[in-house]
């Protein structure tokens, strides 16, 4: 066989994935990028899962979907959403074909890492004024210290009115931060592991320092800053046992990069997957063959448990009620059900080259990533979409031009994670993960690839046009 020969045959027979960058049109990159403003200003706006579920509320009602009641009758083109105790949310554009073959879903998560306030947060030490906290999913607790962080979230108090609590976003507001030691000092805790270097209950929350007024009483700094919450909000101090308060990132989400071909931002996991499932339900062509539903939960983070998170039944409900509406067998319309379980992936960093199996990691620019099976050691804890499900999807974005890779979070025995998909797939529903590839995951500040996020719009879109 002649040199030129095996050239050819390379071409025709081995992969053909390559970064999307060398695929994409202009005209195309460029409409990723005017997609991703849209994607930014979500991110701004919607730092927590009650702030997401607002932010969804108001795409969907000027998109023309209104909120269901199941007493009312539906019809093929009906566009709705119901609502999971201002934690969740399920939309869904009704579709003109039988139920008996199911609906398409798009499911990912709207809840992030974040520092979450104690139910009694509030202590003075040595005249400075902090919060306690505990942290709320996956983090490396030293990235937390030593940044701006915002306040976000409600207070119930002893009236059972709601207080909207949302301090540290505008330019004319006061930040709060976690301290770290000075390098001179640090000899000590240098030696501790990375994991120890700041420790959980060191992640306190610095909130003011001065004093309610120079008499003999004790925690003064403590009482003038409920004071101001007094004044302010209208709170006492045991308001706080009935509240969820949230500590996320000031920052505001930003081009990176001399390109701008990327986007920085907290919170892109999972609200890169959540803003493009909306979006993609959003923009659906016409009336969908199938029903479509795009579901956005809480908890993925902490495992999904607890009755806003997918391991709960509301899914479940939601798409049973909507069987039986539109004249189907309930088990039958869930169990002839698709899904795209929408959740990030660890992209490949040449700086950690490691941890990776290259051969299987996502990388940055090369497409949404579509991963069969997620878990750790022996694909614990995973679903596993089967070789036929794999096969329909890929086949489908192929045949409608989304650019996609495949790749596997992480070396064998070295990790892992788990997403929303083997929560779906005990429905008995096929489910594969299809998300974007992220870098810095979990980390205050977490990167994206443009032409990624706004190929996982494709692909969520495609999913339901079909
Ligand atoms: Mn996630
Ligand atoms: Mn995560």
């Amino acid at each position: 066989m002649s040199k030129s020969e095996a050239k050819d045959l390379k071409k025709e027979l081995f992969t053909k994935k390559k970064n999307a960058g060398f695929i994409m049109s202009e005209d195309e990159i460029n409409e990723a990028d005017r997609f991703c403003k849209g994607y930014m200003s979500f991110l701004d706006s919607a730092k927590t899962e009650r702030e997401a579920v607002i932010e969804s509320i108001n795409l969907l009602q000027e998109n023309g979907f209104e909120e269901y009641d199941f007493k009312n009758t539906l019809n093929p083109g009906d566009k709705i959403y119901v609502v999971n105790r201002k934690k969740a949310i399920i939309a869904a554009v009704i579709g003109s074909e039988g139920v008996e073959k199911g609906f398409r879903i798009n499911a990912a998560h709207i809840d992030s890492p974040r520092l979450d306030l104690k139910q009694n947060p509030v202590f003075e030490d040595n005249q400075i004024g902090f919060f306690k906290t505990h942290y709320y999913g996956g983090i490396k607790k030293y990235q937390w210290t030593t940044i701006p962080l915002a306040l976000h979230g409600v207070i119930i108090n002893s009236k059972n009115e709601n207080i909207e609590v949302k301090i540290g976003e505008d330019d004319n507001d006061p930040v709060f931060c976690v301290c770290d030691l000075l390098p001179h000092l640090a000899t000590q805790q240098m030696k501790r592991t990375l994991s120890e270097g700041v420790k959980g209950e060191e992640l306190n929350i610095l909130i003011g320092s001065r004093p309610f007024k120079d008499d003999k009483e004790s925690e003064m700094v403590k009482l003038n800053i409920i004071d101001i919450l007094n004044k302010k909000y209208g709170i006492v101090e045991d308001d706080f046992i009935s509240a969820e308060l949230e500590a996320v990132p000031t920052f505001k989400a930003k081009d990176i990069g001399f390109d701008r071909s990327m986007i920085g931002s907290y919170g892109q996991d999972d609200r890169v997957c959540a803003y493009t499932a909306l979006k993609a339900l959003l923009d659906c062509k016409g009336i969908p063959k199938k029903t479509a539903i795009t579901v956005l939960t809480d908890k993925e983070e902490t495992g999904s448990d607890g009755n806003t998170g997918l391991n709960s039944s509301y899914l479940k409900y939601f798409i049973y009620d909507l069987a039986e509406k539109l004249g189907g067998k309930p088990r039958q319309v869930i169990s002839a059900s698709e899904c795209l379980s929408a959740d990030v992936n660890a992209a490949f960093d040449p700086t950690f080259p490691d941890v990776l199996e290259i051969r299987n990691a996502s990388k940055i620019n090369y497409g949404v990533c579509v991963t069969k099976f997620t878990g750790s050691r022996g694909k614990s804890g995973t679903s596993d979409a089967s070789a036929e499900f794999v096969g329909r999807i890929r086949n489908l974005l192929d045949s409608k031009n989304v650019i996609w890779q495949t790749g596997e979070l992480g070396k064998v025995d070295l990790g892992g994670g788990g997403t929303v998909a083997q929560y779906i797939a005990n429905l008995n529903i096929d489910v594969i993960d299809v998300g974007v590839p992220v870098l810095s995951m979990h980390a205050p500040f977490e990167v994206t690839s443009k032409i990624d996020t706004y190929m996982a719009y494709k692909a969520f879109k495609v999913f339901i046009e079909d």
